[in-house]
C-alpha cells in the first residue's frame, strides 16, 4: 500500500499537472484514493489511512477528512491546512521503500542452484535455449514474466528450468504507427495503460485515440495496481488460451480484431486473435512474442464514424474482481436519413461461462446493413440472448445472460431513433436516456460518462426466524461514524 502510494506521489510529481499550493503534492485526491484501492480491506482502519493519503492532495476536501474532529469549526482553511504536515518532495521521498531486513530474503528464495533461471537477452538467445539439448531431453521448462499467474493457478510441480522473459527488448516494446499499436508480450498491464493514456500521440488518428482511451479505462479495472505493475499482457493472454482464464484483455483484443505473433518450434506464426484462441494449446516451448491492435481506416465513407465501447460487470465495479461478463463492441456507422446505418459491427463477449471469449457472429450478421430502429434492436437482443449462452455449471447464468443483453442494449439504444421520442414518457428516470452521447466531428462517437470513484450497493441477507431474535442483523454502533470519517482514533 505504502509503495503504491509513494509511486503515485512520484508519478504525480513527474506529470504535467499544475503546480500545487505550498505544502501539497501534485497528486489529486482521486489519484491518492486510487493508488491504495488495490488493498481490499475496508475495515475500520481504512478510512483514516485513505484520509492520511489524501492530505497530500491539493484538491482535498479538508472538511471531509476524519482529522476534522481535531479542528475548530471557526478555523479558516489556511489555519486547518497549517496543521497538516507539509509535503516537501526533496525531503520526504528521499528514502528507500524496500525494507532493509528483506534484502537478504529474495536471494535465499531464488537460489539459482536450486531453481535454475535463464535470462535470455534476445529472441535468438531464447530460441536457442528452447531448442538446446536440455530442452530436447524432456526438461520441464517454465516461461515467466510477472509470475502473477500463480495467484490463480497453484503450481503443483517444480520445473527443471525457469526462463525469465523480461530482459528481451523485442518483448518489451510498445509503439504505434499508422498500422496500429504493437505491444511486446512482456509489457506489463500498467505500462500499457500509461502508454495508452499519454497525451502526446498527436499523430494518432481519431480511431486510434478512441481505442487507446477506452482500452486504458477498461484495463484500469483489471486486478489491482499492485498486480498490474508485474502482470504482463502476454502472460494474461497465454492464461486465456491455455487455461481458459476469463481474461479481460482477450475479450478487448477479440473485439478489436487484434493479431499476434507466436514463436513455435516450427518458426514464427502470425495469427488473428480468433485463430490464436482456437489453435491447439500453446506448449511450454512456444512463446507469444508480440500483439498488434490494428487501426481502422477512417470510416468506410466520408460520413461514417466509429463506435468502440467496452463493458464489464463484476462484484466490484471499480476492479479488483474477476468479471461475470465483459464485452467489447466495435462498429462503423453512418447517418442515413433520420437513422443510423450499421456498416460493420464486431461484438465480443467474454467470461460469461465459456472457455474462451467469443464473437456473436449471428447478431453481427443480422445487424450489418440495417438502420437501427427499435424493432431491429429488439430482434438483435433476442438473437444475442440465444447466441451468448453460459455453459452448464456456470455460476449465476441468468445474471450473466441478462448482462449480455443489457450491454448490447446500452451500446445500441442511444443510436436508435426512439430515444428522443420516449425519453419524456415510458423510460423517464432511466439513466441511459439522460446520458449524452458526445459526438466528435473528428470521426468517432463516444458514449456515456466516466465512472465516479465511489459507488454504493445494498445487500439483503435473509436469516432464519427459528431462534428469533438470534440471527437478526444488528448495526455496529460505530460503523457510520467510522465510514463518515467522524470517528476519532486515539492511541
Ligand atoms: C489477484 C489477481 C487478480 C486478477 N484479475 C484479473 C482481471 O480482473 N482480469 C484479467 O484479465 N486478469 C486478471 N488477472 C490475471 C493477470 O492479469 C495475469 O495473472 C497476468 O497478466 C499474467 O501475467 P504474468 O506476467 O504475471 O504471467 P506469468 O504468471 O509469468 O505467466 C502466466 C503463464 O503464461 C506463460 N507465459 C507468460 N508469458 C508468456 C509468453 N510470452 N509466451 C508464452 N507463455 C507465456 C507462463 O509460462 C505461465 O504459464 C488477475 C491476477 C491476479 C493475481
Amino acid at each position: 500500500m505504502c509503495m503504491s502510494f509513494v509511486s503515485a506521489l512520484i508519478n504525480a510529481d513527474k506529470a504535467n499537472h499544475t503546480d500545487p499550493s505550498p505544502g501539497f503534492s501534485k497528486l489529486t485526491a482521486a489519484e491518492a484514493e486510487k493508488s491504495i484501492a488495490g488493498n481490499l480491506c475496508r475495515c475500520t482502519g481504512y478510512r483514516p489511512i485513505a484520509d492520511a493519503c489524501k492530505t497530500f492532495a491539493a484538491d482535498v476536501d479538508i472538511e471531509d477528512l476524519g482529522l476534522n474532529s481535531f479542528w475548530k469549526k471557526e478555523d479558516s482553511r489556511d489555519m486547518k491546512v497549517s496543521k497538516l504536515p507539509p509535503y516537501d518532495p526533496s525531503k520526504n521521498l528521499n528514502f528507500s521503500t524496500f525494507p532493509r531486513f528483506l534484502t537478504s530474503e529474495p536471494a535465499a528464495y531464488l537460489d539459482s542452484r536450486k531453481y535454475p533461471w535463464d535470462t535470455p537477452a534476445s529472441v535468438d538467445e531464447l530460441r536457442s535455449l528452447l531448442q538446446s539439448n536440455l530442452a530436447e531431453n524432456g526438461a520441464r521448462i517454465k516461461l515467466v514474466v510477472g509470475n502473477t499467474g500463480t495467484g490463480y493457478y497453484k503450481e503443483t510441480q517444480r520445473y527443471d528450468r525457469y526462463i525469465d522473459l523480461r530482459y528481451i527488448p523485442d518483448l518489451s516494446i510498445i509503439r504505434f504507427d499508422h498500422i496500429g499499436i504493437e505491444v511486446g508480450a512482456a509489457v506489463t498491464i500498467s505500462k500499457l495503460i500509461s502508454f495508452l493514456k499519454e497525451e502526446n500521440k498527436i499523430n494518432l488518428s481519431s480511431y486510434g485515440k478512441l481505442v487507446s482511451q477506452k482500452l486504458a479505462q477498461h484495463m484500469e479495472k483489471i486486478a489491482s495496481p499492485f498486480v498490474r505493475n508485474s502482470a504482463s499482457v502476454g502472460g494474461n493472454l497465454v492464461m486465456a488460451q491455455k487455461n481458459g482464464f476469463p481474461s479481460d484483455i482477450a475479450t478487448l483484443f477479440l473485439g478489436l480484431g487484434a493479431t499476434i505473433c507466436v514463436m513455435t518450434s516450427q518458426g514464427h506464426e502470425k495469427l488473428t486473435f480468433e485463430e490464436f484462441l482456437a489453435r491447439p494449446l500453446l506448449d511450454s516451448r512456444s512463446v507469444l512474442l508480440t500483439l498488434l491492435i490494428p487501426f481502422k481506416k477512417e470510416g468506410s465513407s466520408t460520413c461514417s464514424k466509429f463506435l468502440f465501447e467496452t463493458y464489464r460487470a463484476s462484484p466490484r465495479p471499480l476492479g479488483n474482481a474477476l468479471a461475470y461478463v465483459h464485452a467489447a463492441f466495435l462498429a462503423d456507422v453512418s447517418s442515413h436519413g433520420n437513422g443510423i446505418l450499421i456498416n460493420v459491427i464486431q461484438l465480443a463477449f467474454g467470461a460469461y461461462g465459456t472457455k474462451h471469449p467469443t464473437r456473436a457472429k449471428q447478431v453481427e450478421e443480422y445487424l450489418t446493413g440495417k438502420i437501427l430502429s427499435i424493432n431491429v434492436l429488439s430482434e438483435a437482443l433476442k438473437l444475442v440472448k440465444q447466441a451468448v449462452v453460459p455453459e452448464d455449471g456456470t455460476t449465476h447464468p441468468d445474471y450473466r445472460s441478462s448482462m449480455v443483453v443489457s450491454f448490447l442494449f446500452k451500446f445500441l439504444f442511444c443510436f436508435t431513433n426512439v430515444g428522443p421520442m420516449i425519453s419524456g414518457g415510458l423510460l423517464n428516470g432511466i439513466t441511459l436516456v439522460e446520458e449524452v452521447s458526445e459526438s466528435n466531428k473528428d470521426g468517432y462517437i463516444s458514449e456515456g460518462k466516466p465512472h465516479t470513484l465511489l459507488s454504493s450497493a445494498k445487500q439483503v441477507v435473509e436469516s432464519s426466524k427459528e431462534y428469533h431474535p438470534v440471527g437478526e442483523p444488528m448495526k455496529k454502533i460505530g460503523a457510520s461514524m467510522q465510514a463518515s470519517g467522524e470517528a476519532v482514533y486515539v492511541d
